[in-house]
């Protein structure tokens, strides 16, 4: 699947260029949606096409953006930057009950440059996901339980750091749009619903009732892991 995704041909200068603008504008920029090509390439390394100071006022505006979303992760080409920068944050409060089930445990605000994961074991967990850039749908997609994160921090320090359960989906899930790749890739197609139409009648901490309902699998067969 990712053999197929192009690579973004935004060089340094257009990549400045496009922050620069959301960096002087005087409103938060708009989350962009799927049929924008920065969704669907594969973003630039962050080599330094950024000074210190933009890098850092752009975390600060995406860590906002996410906030108002309000979503656990937003990734720099979201707002339709293609260079792989990601952040990362889930401090809402839920219900302990799906918490627990979802394997749901508050992250810490991270800013992530060039990520990579691997998974880490056979385990994998199908859940229900949505996307600030496929506003109003759910699928369920199955992703591994664990991986390992390789990452840079905003002051150029390279890291490991392993994530399980909850935390592992939105790692994924972000380093994904970092890839071109959005989370229907993924999913189970036939579990695609409406933002009302699964409060309706598929809102619970699992995803049995919907399997039933609606006639997909949970497993991990046929999912490109690349
Ligand atoms: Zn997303």
């Amino acid at each position: 699947m990712t053999q197929s995704v192009p690579q973004t041909a935004a060089g340094a200068g257009h990549i400045r260029e496009i922050v620069e603008r959301i960096l002087s504008a005087n409103s938060l920029p708009p989350i962009v949606q799927a049929g924008h090509p920065a969704l669907r390439q594969r973003a630039a390394d962050f080599d330094g096409q950024l000074t210190e100071d933009q890098l850092g006022r752009l975390i600060g505006i995406m860590r906002q953006v996410m906030h108002e979303a309000p979503g656990v992760g937003l990734a720099a080409p979201q707002l339709g930057i293609p260079l792989r920068l990601a952040v990362l944050e889930d401090q809402y409060g839920i219900d302990p009950a799906a918490a627990a089930l979802r394997n749901r445990s508050p992250l810490d605000f991270l800013a992530i440059l060039n990520p990579r994961y691997t998974p880490l074991g056979q385990g994998h967990a199908a859940f229900y996901e949505g996307c600030l850039s496929l506003n109003g749908l759910q699928a369920v997609v199955a992703r591994p339980e664990s991986v390992m994160l390789e990452f840079l921090t905003p002051d150029g320090a390279a890291q490991r750091r392993e994530f399980s359960g909850w935390q592992a989906r939105i790692v994924q899930h972000e380093t994904d749009h970092l890839d071109g790749i959005l989370y229907i890739d993924r999913a189970q197609l036939r579990s695609l619903s409406s933002n009302a139409e699964y409060a309706a009648h598929w809102a619970e901490a699992g995803i049995s009732k919907a399997r039933e309902g609606l006639g997909f699998d949970d497993g991990p067969a046929g999912i490109s892991l690349g």
